[in-house]
């Protein structure tokens, strides 16, 4: 017995049977004894819908309107979810992140969670009530409604979960846990009994969106117990938690991600200062940079490429072409159509043999390489977007990540 928080996701409780289902593992989680919080995301693919909705009719719609748009699709499934609870028999209250007290920066569409107030959550536990909250989404200091970025309702569960000081936190989705690699690209992935929130913490951030990234550095933060597991049978899913000591060298998995887009900045001088200037102009505008090459230079001049997120492409490139004078390059080219693919374990700094396997992986494959950038516990390449399925499965059958 205890205080549990459990988040579903848009599959699970996409239409009237998925509802109940998903009734029917609350109630059962709340008959032995527990206080149980649930957090939903909007069912099925009702956010991408809205986005559509949105673009008819204003393509260049703000922040703050497109946040109000976007959370309507959570309210309607916690109502629906507490409809759901109650017709079983069991008592339950759905609260939205105005009536929990769920407060975020002021940014608009990409907000981050400053606070819980516990107040009626407490309030409403203490009734006996099943609590259901809506997922993804906070209050600003204007009391706008803010969203949290795609796949933010695992960050809203695992906020929730610190806030209560929960004894376990659970991610149902519509996958058994955490796998080497995307079960639906890579039929012979294998799921993982558990994985340390680090290696978890780089397989989200480098595309692996079955967890939020933020989610799991929360979760790290406060060593919050957390599960992976799927709504829509018994199974045990993956732990995510912490590791004392780091096993010889472990790969947990490889991911992608097709959101990366490349930019290239030709011709610059070849001096000190150059890549500060480049670098700081971004991060000024909080764009954030990734995989980063930089050419010898060559007759006083140098290039430097680098890898943004695809929807901060256009505003880096109006940056950089704007500052054409103070940068004083010759050209600046992009590609969208490039993917980063990463391989992630713990250890891997250790272990030299492991970049070139990936690398033989991939010439196997005849997938050319554009950039490469390392850490201790991650290898990204840069390829193109159209050989991601296949870089994907070459290195993990080379690794034998089935096994
Ligand atoms: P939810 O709506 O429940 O939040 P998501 O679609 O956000 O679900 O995340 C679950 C999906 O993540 C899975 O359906 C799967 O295709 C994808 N995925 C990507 N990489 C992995 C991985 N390594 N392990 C498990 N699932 C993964
Ligand atoms: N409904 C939101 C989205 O589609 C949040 C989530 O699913 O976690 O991004
Ligand atoms: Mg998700």
């Amino acid at each position: 017995m205890g205080i549990i928080v459990q988040k579903y996701g848009g599959t699970s409780v996409a239409n009237s049977e998925r509802i109940f289902a998903v009734a029917k593992k609350v109630t059962d989680a709340y008959k032995k004894g527990n206080s149980v919080v649930v957090v939903v995301s909007a069912q099925g693919d009702t956010t991408d819908d809205l986005i559509v909705k949105a673009q008819e009719i204003n393509p260049d719609a703000s922040k703050r309107e497109m946040d109000m748009l976007l959370s309507t699709g959570e309210q309607i499934s916690a109502s629906l979810l507490a409809m759901a609870i109650q017709k079983l028999g069991y008592p339950a209250i759905s609260l939205n992140s105005f009536q929990v007290g769920i407060n975020t920066n002021h940014t608009y569409s990409n907000s981050r969670i400053k606070s819980i107030d516990n107040e009626r959550l407490e309030l409403e536990l203490d009734k006996k009530n099943i609590v259901i909250v809506t997922g993804f989404q906070g209050i600003n200091k204007y009391d706008d409604v803010t969203t949290l970025g795609r796949g933010g309702s695992d960050t809203s569960a695992v906020a929730i979960a610190v806030a209560l000081k929960a004894d376990l936190c659970e991610i149902y989705t519509d996958v058994d846990g955490v796998y080497t690699a995307d079960p639906r690209v890579v039929k012979n992935a294998r799921k993982l009994e558990s994985i340390s929130y680090d290696e978890m913490l780089e397989l989200a951030s480098l595309g692996a969106k079955v967890l939020h990234n933020r989610s799991v550095e929360l979760a790290k933060k406060y060593s919050i117990n957390l599960v992976v597991r799927s709504s829509f049978n018994d199974n045990e899913g993956t732990l995510v938690r912490e590791v004392k000591e780091v096993e010889s060298m472990l790969i947990k998995g490889v991911t992608s991600d097709k959101d990366a887009a490349r930019i290239s900045v030709v011709g610059l001088a070849d001096k000190p200062g150059v890549a500060f200037k480049l670098f700081s102009l971004l991060s000024k505008k909080n764009i954030s940079v990734d995989v980063i090459l930089q050419s010898i230079g060559r007759d006083k001049k140098k290039d430097i490429s680098f890898t943004v997120d695809t929807a901060n492409l256009k505003e880096a490139l109006d940056i950089i072409n704007e500052n054409k004078g103070a940068l004083e390059f010759e050209k600046v080219n992009h590609s969208e159509k490039v993917a980063k693919v990463s391989l992630v374990g713990a250890g891997m700094v250790n272990n030299s043999g492991i970049a070139t396997k990936m690398f033989e992986a991939l010439y196997d494959a005849s997938v050319n390489i554009d950039m490469i950038s390392t850490s201790e516990i991650k290898i990204s390449v840069l390829i193109d977007e159209e050989n991601v399925e296949k870089a994907l499965v070459a290195i993990h059958d080379k690794f034998q990540l089935d096994k």
